[in-house]
């Protein structure tokens, strides 16, 4: 039996006992009423729920639609994304963040085409095989995708079930988390397990959300516990606070006519196999001073006035930028760089460039459309 530390609910009024089998029902004829539209609710092929789900990981649905339609235009099977470059697949997914997700993805694309003739595995366990894909993915895929009955856990889910439950337990214990998943399952129905998922992470994403859910328009609001006691938003609890860890680093965006060189980091580490301006922690004299040495001679370094903020999951790094002009045009990369080029605007757009990296460039080429006009006014001796 399922033992759980639930709030003891004294106050006003208790949530009203109803079996599961009913509850099931409620929250799945609420998600056919309210469902969003979404391009991969429309489809059974397992490849676009697979990229759907992995690119949905902590990454919000509106965010998420441009790319979906984008990658899944490029690369509509899993055979085409298995044949494609890295750069081009990292391309299509700058922006997105967490590049690793987007390497992964053609490594296990890769594998369904060469060990799986192409098909995914129908079971959690043969889709945890594939490289990148944990348990939460396979599971949804699994449920999806191919109907099994299994519950999935993400951050909207955790959230419901711990307000439905009124959980005291930390939500990231390892201990709550089988609980989490167990009582996920009491809300999944057998014969259709893809859309009760499918239902209870819209119900976290539109109605239960973190700060002012609206628990008038829930299916689960006559059961639920938090809501019975009015402290929907003391749930779920949560043990440890993540410790951000402040960097500081430098950029330099090296010109030379209307081309800009970029280096490509190593496939493994922050921004794996991505292509930006040379930056490194630190100052930016020392940065310059590692260019030196590889041979990249630069003039008229320019410090920028504004520095660009960029927060990852545990740090938060505060870019100083500088743009700089090359005396020659060479392409030597400089460590941990693997590889160095000269890009234009339209060969930039072939190659996988992070998010930083983009905000890097964009503050250069604002700077110089505001400079641009000043250059062109006439002195007051000329005039
Ligand atoms: S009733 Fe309110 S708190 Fe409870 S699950 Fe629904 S939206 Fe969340």
């Amino acid at each position: 039996m399922l033992r759980l530390s639930c709030a003891a609910v004294t106050t006003k009024r208790a949530p009203l006992a109803s079996d599961d089998a009913s509850l099931r029902e409620r929250l799945l004829a609420w998600f056919d009423q309210r469902k969003r539209q979404l391009p991969w609710r429309d489809t059974n092929d397992v490849y676009r729920i697979w990229i759907s789900e992995v690119m949905l990981q902590q990454t919000r649905v509106e965010t998420v639609l441009p790319y979906y339609q984008r990658f899944v235009e490029r690369f509509p099977t899993v055979q085409a994304l298995a044949a494609a470059s890295s750069d081009e697949v990292l391309s299509n997914w700058s922006g997105l963040g967490y590049y690793r997700r987007a390497r992964n993805l053609q490594l296990a694309a890769q594998e369904v085409v060469k060990s799986h003739a192409g098909t995914f595995p129908n079971t959690v366990k043969g889709l945890e095989a594939l490289p990148g894909i944990g348990e939460y993915t396979a599971r949804a895929v699994a449920s999806i995708g191919y109907g099994v009955h299994v519950a999935v856990v993400d951050g909207n889910v955790a959230r419901v079930v711990s307000r439905w439950k009124a959980l005291e337990e930390p939500i990231d214990k390892a201990s709550t988390k089988k609980t989490l998943a167990s009582l996920a399952t009491l809300l999944c129905d057998p014969r259709r397990p893809g859309d009760s998922n499918q239902a209870m992470m819209e119900l976290g994403a539109t109605v239960c959300t973190p700060s002012s859910p609206k628990c008038d328009q829930c299916p689960l609001r006559t059961e639920c516990a938090a809501n019975a006691t009015e402290r929907m938003t003391d749930f779920p609890k949560v043990e440890s606070a993540t410790k951000v860890r402040a960097q500081p680093m430098a950029a330099l965006v090296v010109t030379k006519a209307d081309q800009v060189l970029l280096m490509r980091r190593p496939n493994t580490g922050l921004f794996a196999g991505l292509w930006e301006p040379p930056m490194g922690e630190g100052e930016l004299p020392e940065l310059a001073s590692r260019l030196k040495a590889a041979g990249i001679a630069l003039k008229a370094i320019e410090p920028h006035e504004r520095t660009i903020k960029h927060v990852l999951s545990h740090r938060v790094l505060t870019v100083t930028v500088a743009t700089a002009t090359a005396v020659t045009r060479v392409e030597k990369p400089v460590a941990p760089y693997e590889a160095a080029r000269w890009f234009d605007a339209e060969t930039m757009q072939e190659v996988g460039i992070s998010r930083l990296a983009q905000l890097v460039l964009a503050q250069c080429s604002a700077l110089k459309r505001e400079q641009k006009p000043k250059a062109r006014r006439p002195s007051s001796k000329a005039k």
